[in-house]
């Protein structure tokens, strides 16, 4: 059984009702429980600002899926939920699922690096996880509690119905 953290993104269709399904579908995952999750945050859009804003979370899974299969679900999930692959980096998305830590390992294959390799300057990240497990540590010893305290909100915010 390995912990792994998995962040959710979504700016289209209701987003909202993408991440509340993203987090039901993440409840049956094959070979694994959801244990956690985060509230939903909105933050402001990363790279191209012409797109909504996002609605965020970060769910905690135990799983004995490896990285790859769990990869494949989770890319399963954002088709299942209609992401339409496009050239523009980080434009809008019904869906987006981003393995942030698998366990302790380090990973650097063609299709997956975990630590994911964003996760140390996203605010949408951190704080969610943060919330989640405050005492988590990095596969390379560093503090969760010190990587957020350079990181700003940047208008991140908990999603208030
Ligand atoms: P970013 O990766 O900067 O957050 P993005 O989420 O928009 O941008 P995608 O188009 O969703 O990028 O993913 C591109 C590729 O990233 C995927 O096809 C996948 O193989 C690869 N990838 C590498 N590491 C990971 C990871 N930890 N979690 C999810 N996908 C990953
Ligand atoms: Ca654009
Ligand atoms: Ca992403
Ligand atoms: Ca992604």
């Amino acid at each position: 059984m390995t912990t792994c953290f998995i962040a959710i993104g979504s700016n289209l269709s209701d987003p909202v009702a993408q991440a509340k399904e993203a987090i039901e579908a993440l409840k049956h995952l094959p070979k694994s429980e959801l244990t956690c999750c985060s509230s939903l945050y909105s933050s402001t859009p990363m790279g191209p600002q012409d797109q909504p804003d996002y609605i965020n979370a970060v769910a905690q899974i135990t799983t004995e899926l490896t990285p790859l299969e769990l990869l494949d679900c989770t890319q399963r999930i954002e088709q299942e939920q209609g992401r339409v692959r496009k050239d523009e980096r980080w434009g809008p998305r019904t869906l987006d699922l981003d393995i942030i830590l698998y366990g302790n390992e380090v990973i650097d294959s063609e299709r997956l690096t975990i630590p994911h390799y964003g996760m140390n300057e996203r605010e949408f990240v951190l704080y969610p996880l943060l919330e989640i497990a405050p005492n988590l540590q990095l596969p390379d010893g560093s503090e969760l509690k010190t990587l957020v305290n350079n990181v700003a909100r940047n208008g991140l915010r908990v999603w208030l119905p």
